[in-house]
C-alpha cells in the first residue's frame, strides 16, 4: 500500500492528494484563485500553531510560504519537517 499526502490551496482550501512527501507542490489551483502552490496540510497546521506573541505584525497579510519561514525561525517547524 502506498501512502498519499494531502496538499491544500492556502487561498480556498481545495485539497489534492499526491503519493510523495514534499513541503509544497507547484500547481495552479483549479478554482482559479491565482495561487500556484499547494502546501502540505500538516505543515500548514503546524504553521498556524506559531504563538501569537511570536508572530510578526503583518502575519495576517503574509502568504503561507512566508509563514512557513517564520515557523522555522520560531522552532515550530524544523528542517526535517520540510523533507
Ligand atoms: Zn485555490
Amino acid at each position: 500500500m502506498t501512502r498519499s499526502y494531502e496538499y491544500v490551496c492556502p487561498a480556498c482550501q481545495n485539497t489534492v492528494e499526491r503519493g510523495f512527501h514534499v513541503p509544497s507542490i507547484v500547481r495552479s489551483c483549479e478554482n482559479d484563485c491565482g495561487f500556484d502552490h499547494y502546501i502540505r496540510t500538516d505543515l500548514l497546521d503546524k504553521v498556524e500553531s506559531v504563538p501569537e506573541a511570536d508572530r510578526p505584525d503583518e502575519w495576517e497579510e503574509m502568504d503561507n510560504e512566508k509563514k512557513v519561514y517564520v515557523a522555522l525561525r520560531e522552532g515550530v517547524l524544523s528542517l526535517p519537517d520540510l523533507q
